[in-house]
């Protein structure tokens, strides 16, 4: 796998709000928001979906997690959804595994 459009973004290729990086990470504004504050939290790693992981990808999974956190915590929002679409059934369109993060509405239950 290679070249999905969030790669193009972590290479500067096209452009985006980036919110953070490091060396494991980026978080992104999402370019259709569906809540006030809708990011996506991305590995650098081309990882296709949570179906994909392997073992060694337990720390950039507890890194992400931990990045959210700390990101979140930095804006004072403590209220958050996080989302990822596993397979195109469950809603999936960048097959490069991302965490949606969704906050400053009230959000309903269960999702559709
Ligand atoms: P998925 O449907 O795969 O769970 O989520 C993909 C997300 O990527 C969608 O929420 C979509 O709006 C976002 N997205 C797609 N293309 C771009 C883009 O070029 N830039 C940004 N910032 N987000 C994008």
């Amino acid at each position: 796998m290679s070249g999905t459009i969030f790669t193009k973004i972590i290479n500067r290729e096209i452009p985006s709000n980036i919110i953070f990086e490091d060396e494991i990470c980026i978080i992104i504004e999402d370019i259709s928001p569906q809540a006030p504050l809708h990011y996506l939290a991305i590995p650098k790693k081309e990882i296709i979906g949570v179906s994909d992981l392997n073992d060694k990808d337990n720390v950039i999974i507890s890194h992400l997690l931990l990045t959210i956190k700390k990101q979140m915590q930095s804006i004072n929002v403590s209220d958050y959804r996080l989302v990822i679409n596993n397979g195109s059934e469950a809603g999936q369109t960048v097959f490069h595994l991302h965490i949606h993060i969704l906050a400053n509405r009230t959000l309903g239950w269960p999702p559709g």
